[in-house]
């Protein structure tokens, strides 16, 4: 090699797109802990007080909870993968970028698919979800909780005893949601979630909690066919994380650390506390969006505090706006997905990044690549309109 890269020190940037999001100082404080053996009786502890907080985390009693190593969408493999044996008619009810994830997934499975769409930045009723299952008869019906793609929140409070009037497994996406906005496994009746790591809970991508409940485990213990992931197969990774601590693969220790600390974090804040901030912050940062001018892709009732995904004004370049945002400001935000590619702009407010700093430097930062391209805003009026908010 004629050069050694030189020592790694990228530029701090703040994150505030869909995700990653930044970490809390004490999750990276704590990567730096000297790593333990996985089978360790340390660590073993460390893996059951994991699981303990993110059975509160989720809110649920659920025994099978634990994260998953890998990102979120390893989350979402795992439960449909587990979950769905070929020719299960399953039902996706899509809302957006990361719905259509989901079909692509099950799709996978060879099970008897089903989907049906709502465009994009809206939501399902519960009526129209009743009138889903009651037509194709799912055993498993999978929606995403809070679609980061369009920055909308599907109520999913009332459709898991919906599901299991009709004999269907509630299988939603809460990457998210958790540590932003409730989720309330055991009270709404939701038989197999995931999420991440690196949204809500302030940790760096590479976990991705899930929970099944005891609905879900029966049908995973019922299954006739093999799980066809190996990696993400259930019943064999459960002897790890369960109760005779089996290797099953070598979990990340560090990553495992992190994501410790990042439930410590909510616990310690208070799951209440935590969503009150999150709405506080979004109050905020909505004030500020619309007095320079953004309009929000999904609808008011229902949108999510913590994803503010917002129309890009006319004759604004995206690419080269979000560039000046990242070159100028340090700040990161997200483009659009999909239907919304170069037409979306999506400021993601989570977890330790739920902070005023970060709204009203998003929203200065923003003013002046706005004005840079020629919109006429007036100068101060987002960061006013915020600090209005924060002073009522
Ligand atoms: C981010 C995200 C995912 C994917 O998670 P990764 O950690 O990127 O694998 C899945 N679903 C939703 C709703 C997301 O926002």
């Amino acid at each position: 090699m004629a050069t050694l890269p030189g020592q790694l020190s990228p530029t701090p940037r703040l994150l505030l797109g869909p995700g990653p999001s930044d970490a809390h100082p004490r999750v990276l404080s704590v990567m730096s802990t000297p790593l333990l053996g996985h089978l360790d009786p340390q660590f073993l502890e460390i893996m059951t007080e994991t699981q303990t907080m993110l059975r509160e985390v989720f809110r649920t009693k659920n025994q099978l909870t634990f994260p998953v190593s890998a990102t979120g969408m390893a989350g979402m493999e795992t439960c449909l993968v587990n979950l769905i044996e070929p020719g299960d008619p399953v039902t996706v009810c899509c809302i957006g970028y990361f719905g259509t994830r989901m079909i692509d997934v099950a799709g996978r499975t060879g099970c008897n698919l089903t989907v049906k769409h709502k465009p994009w930045g809206d939501v399902f009723t519960l009526d129209e979800l009743r009138d889903i299952l009651k037509e194709t008869r799912p055993k498993v019906l999978a929606l995403v909780h809070a679609e980061t793609s369009t920055g909308a929140l599907q109520d999913i409070s009332e459709v898991g005893k919906l599901c299991h009037e009709y004999d269907a497994l509630l299988v939603t996406d809460c990457v998210t949601s958790l540590g932003c906005t409730p989720v309330e496994l055991d009270a709404w009746e939701v038989d197999a979630a995931f999420s991440c790591s690196q949204k809500g809970l302030s940790c760096p991508p590479g976990m991705s909690p899930i929970s099944f409940s005891p609905r879900a485990v029966d049908k995973l213990k019922s299954r006739k066919t093999k799980v066809q992931s190996w990696y993400l197969d259930l019943t064999s990774i459960q002897s790890y994380w369960g109760g005779d601590r089996a290797y099953h693969h070598t979990a990340p220790i560090t990553m495992i650390y992190a994501l410790r600390e990042g439930l410590r974090l909510v616990l310690e804040e208070g799951l209440e506390a935590r969503w009150a901030r999150h709405v506080r912050n979004h109050k905020a940062l909505k004030a500020g969006l619309e007095a320079l001018g953004l309009e929000y892709i999904a609808a008011e009732a229902h949108r999510l505090p913590q994803l503010n995904a917002v129309k890009i004004p006319a004759g604004i370049d995206d690419v080269a706006g979000r560039k000046k945002l990242l070159t100028e400001f340090g700040i990161e935000i997200g483009g659009g997905l999909g239907d919304f590619k170069g037409k979306a702009w999506r400021i993601g407010i989570m977890g330790y990044n739920s902070r005023p700093i970060c709204v009203l430097s998003v929203l200065a930062a923003m003013e002046h690549v706005l004005r840079a391209f020629g919109a006429k805003v007036t100068p101060g009026s987002g960061v006013a309109a915020a600090e209005a908010i924060y002073a009522a």
